[in-house]
């Protein structure tokens, strides 16, 4: 049976000829609407009406860019400028953002709409969206269960319909797997295809803009928007950006090979509704023709240690620059400079980013340098040559986004690793840098959506609009 989200994913507001200011006012009285989902922590309102206006009176005059009227929203860690942003931390209260954003300039050049900054889990640790300074994003289709994260604002903006596309940010899975729990589309491109300039640095040899939307030809069209050379970004690719919109559909009689790990899909930790969906959309898959094949990745065990010891490493040195002294809060009558740092951290921080912090610092201080970071950089070597190996024999690998589905709020908070290990299946493609995407693939029995996840090899983003297109048509679930 097909659901209503999947539905959505083959129409589109834009077709139904409205002006770009009734889309912009449609969409604010659904934020207005969808007030207690928290999604939003600041909404453009009169600049997005403004801008609207101008927009529909250049496509009276055809001049109007190719994104002309699309409304996008922003996860709190790109960079807009003159408009706040805090990546939902107290840390950065009253921090105005003085440049904009490679990626959010290009949208914006196409003459995108950008409405709002939406909610997160602070500086983008987390996966549910429950360490927010701000309070947890609530999932659109039960409230009492999480949007997952941390870009929870982002899925749950394009699932709730708030907006038509979320640009978020995805370290170990923070596309990927809210957009699994919300039902909606979320692409992790290759490391370094979009500039990262203007993106509030986490784990940077793991950061990657990413992005929500309903329907693959959205996600298509921002990518080719938004990716390429920057010279503000010196580890960004210069590779050509392929019109992605005209490939989708190219490859429509091509017969992939396609490989599952098989110990995801037959781990005891993984729901059964999940692996009952993603083996029903292989069997599909099989029955049209397409090679389909399990694979045992005996890396998989390694993936997440390896993943939260250099995350976190990357990131106790990223959020050193926040010391009260040159961005937002600072701590009220410290006793001398020491103190300032040290009480403004304190209090700007919320508990898991100290905790990341301490624990990064731990892996790099100098007696346990080698035994942590440095043996993590081997093992992530390995895991990139295994996963490129494979590569060789398949054009994707299939794995399920996430163990289970949208959890209760609160359900895992008291446990760290219980929460980190919401990411098992979302944080190979970081480790190994290569391009993924999640799209819906049925729900539960609690109706709340299940995601299957497909990975491809270095810059085959069209690959992954490909065969996304070809299983979303499957309407298997
Ligand atoms: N949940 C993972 C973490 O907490 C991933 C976060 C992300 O991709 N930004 O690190």
């Amino acid at each position: 049976m097909n659901t209503a989200h999947s539905t959505d994913h083959k129409t589109h507001l834009r077709n139904k000829n409205l002006s770009c200011k009734d889309r912009v006012n449609y969409f604010l009285s659904n934020i207005e609407k969808k007030k207690h989902l928290n999604v939003f922590l600041s909404v453009y309102d009169n600049e997005a009406r403004e801008r609207a206006e101008l927009i529909d009176a250049k496509i009276q005059h055809g001049t109007a860019g190719k994104l002309a009227g699309l409304v996008i929203g922003l996860k709190d860690v790109l960079s807009y400028k003159d408009h706040p942003l805090q990546a939902s931390s107290k840390i950065l209260n009253g921090y105005t953002c003085q440049y904009t954003a490679t990626a959010v300039q290009r949208l914006l050049d196409e003459d995108a709409i950008i409405i709002g900054r939406q909610n997160c889990d602070e500086f983008a640790m987390g996966s549910s969206n429950e360490n927010s300074a701000f309070g947890p994003v609530l999932n659109d289709i039960d409230n009492t269960r999480v949007a997952g994260g941390s870009s929870g604002g982002s899925a749950v903006a394009v699932m709730a319909d708030l907006c038509d596309i979320s640009i978020g940010s995805d370290t170990g899975g923070s596309v990927r797997q809210p957009a699994a729990f919300c039902g909606v589309i979320g692409l992790k491109p290759t490391y370094s295809r979009i500039s990262r300039y203007g993106l509030i640095a986490y784990g940077s040899s793991f950061d990657c803009i990413g992005i929500f939307s309903k329907t693959i030809e959205d996600n298509a069209l921002v990518l080719e928007t938004i990716a390429g050379a920057d010279e503000f970004d010196s580890t960004v690719s210069h590779r050509v950006v392929p019109k992605f919109t005209e490939e989708i559909n190219s490859q429509i009689n091509r017969k992939f090979r396609i490989a599952y790990m098989r110990d995801t899909l037959e781990s005891d930790s993984l729901q059964s509704e999940i692996k009952n969906s993603i083996y029903a959309t292989l069997d599909a898959l099989k029955a049209s023709g397409h090679e389909v094949e399990p694979i045992d990745f005996k890396w998989n065990e390694y993936v997440l240690p390896t993943y939260y010891i250099l995350a976190t490493a990357e990131a106790s040195s990223n959020l050193s620059r926040y010391d009260g002294v040159r961005y937002g809060y600072r701590t009220a009558k410290p006793a001398d400079l020491h103190s300032l740092y040290k009480k403004t951290r304190s209090e700007g921080f919320g508990k898991e980013v100290q905790r990341r912090i301490m624990l990064g610092t731990f892996v790099l201080s100098a007696s346990y340098y080698d035994a942590y970071y440095n043996k993590a950089q081997k093992v992530r070597r390995m895991i990139r040559d295994a996963i490129k190996k494979i590569f060789e024999s398949y054009d994707f690998i299939v794995l399920p986004t996430t163990p289970t589905t949208a959890f209760k709020l609160g359900e895992h908070t008291k446990n760290p690793v219980e929460m980190y290990l919401a990411d098992l299946y979302s944080v190979q493609a970081n480790v190994a840098g290569v391009p993924a995407i999640s799209i819906p693939c049925g729900q539960d029995a609690n109706n709340l959506p299940i995601g299957i996840q497909l990975m491809a090899d270095d810059f085959e983003e069209a690959k992954l609009f490909q065969l996304s297109e070809i299983i979303l048509n499957l309407n298997v679930n």
